[in-house]
């Protein structure tokens, strides 16, 4: 008997939703021929360290050989910098492979993984493309709800995710919080603690997520250097966990997972104290300056600990964003993730939130009169 190729495909990935990226800066100036700029991605706007483009550059050369698979160097670097041992490190294709690998380890059908609403959309897909259930916990406003993530669990759970400080809302619970989650969570639940934006947060309790991995077996952390390290084109990122679930993410992923060159700029970088100095203080300054210019023309953005704001703008957003993309602003409409009157705009270099601020200022007033109508 022949069968349609999609009939061979369990269903629960036939149905995957595809992760909907940001549009590139090329595309769009080809598309609407304007100069473009991309404020969607939540890239480090300062560029990539200097000291990783030097140690990139050199490993050029060496491009013949086979990377380490084990990430050897990065990882000893990793396990000091992080006060573990190395088998307590893994490193990985972006944290996106981490991610997937944590759900093709622990989840099947029959099982559930629990997120957040308004959170990071792979975790919703991994867990489905294991074809386990999903479970979404309500937020607390735009903030993360443990207690309602922690009421979810079942005998049948086996992951959770955490965005801390969360994509797309830009919020961040705190060390005490996430403690005592973890104290309730059961042994059976591995718990994936993703902190992509943690060097952006202002907020001065923020997890100290070393201490409860030493305290709390099950928790894994989730580091990148696509955000503050500027290297978000290399792919590379890194976990910090138990050694038990680490080999077992060895033994699943593919043997040469990170490029040579991704690894010796990834141990630049960790060096380059400096640039990751000044890229936090810009993105402080600007983030600021973003939010006020908002604020200006009648918009409240949610308190951001991260390089991007989200803001609400209603029913008209989709609109807007269209607009500003006319203009060559590419920022983040979220109506596929389920928040169609949302938008999120990433920190840029101050000339691009210039161009941004100025276009929502031409933008905006037009449609804020729309907008309140709706509310009436
Ligand atoms: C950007 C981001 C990452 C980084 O993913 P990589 O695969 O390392 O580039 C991870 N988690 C969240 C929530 C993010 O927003």
């Amino acid at each position: 008997m022949k069968h349609a190729i999609e009939e061979l495909i369990p269903g629960y990935i036939r149905g995957l939703p595809a992760y909907v990226p940001g549009r590139p800066v090329e595309e769009v100036e080809r598309e609407l021929n304007v100069r473009a700029v991309k404020l969607a991605s939540n890239e480090n706007p300062m560029g990539p360290s200097p000291l990783a483009i030097e140690a990139a550059k050199r490993a050029l050369s060496d491009a013949n050989w086979y990377p380490d698979g084990g990430s050897k160097a990065l990882r000893e670097k990793l396990a000091a910098r992080h006060g573990v041992k190395p088998e307590e490190t893994f490193v990985a294709l972006g944290s996106s492979e981490i991610i997937d690998l944590a759900a093709r380890a622990l989840l099947r059908p029959g099982l559930e993984g629990i997120t957040s609403e308004k959170s990071y959309a792979p975790y919703s897909l991994a867990i489905r493309a294991a074809g386990a259930e999903l479970v979404l916990a309500p937020m607390r406003g735009y903030t993360y709800d443990l207690t309602a993530i922690a009421r979810r669990m079942t005998p049948r759970t086996r992951l959770v995710y955490l965005a801390n400080p969360n994509n797309p809302t830009g919020t961040a619970f705190g060390h005490d919080e996430l403690d005592q989650f973890l104290g309730e969570a059961l042994p059976h639940i591995l718990v994936v603690l993703d902190e992509a934006y943690l060097h952006y947060a202002d907020r001065k309790d923020m997890p100290r997520a070393e201490e409860l991995h030493r305290k709390h077996g099950n928790l894994l952390i989730v580091r990148t250097f696509s955000k503050v390290y500027g290297l978000a084109g290399l792919r590379i990122g890194y976990g910090i966990g138990a050694p038990e679930v680490l080999s077992v993410f060895r033994q699943l992923k593919t043997p040469f997972n990170t490029s040579v060159v991704a690894q010796v700029a990834a141990i630049a970088a960790l060096d380059d104290t400096e640039h990751v100095r000044r890229s936090v203080e810009t993105n402080r300054v600007e983030r600021r300056r973003l939010i006020a210019g908002l604020e200006r023309i009648g918009l409240q953005a949610v308190p951001s600990e991260t390089n991007f704001v989200f803001v609400e703008m209603g029913p008209e957003a989709p609109r807007v964003c269209e607009e500003l993309l006319r203009r060559g602003v590419i920022v983040r409409p979220l109506g596929w993730m389920g928040l169609p009157g949302a938008a999120r705009i990433s920190v840029g270099r101050p000339e691009e939130n210039d161009r941004f601020l100025a276009a929502m200022g031409e933008i905006w007033p037009a449609h804020a009169a729309k907008r309140e109508l709706a509310e009436r």
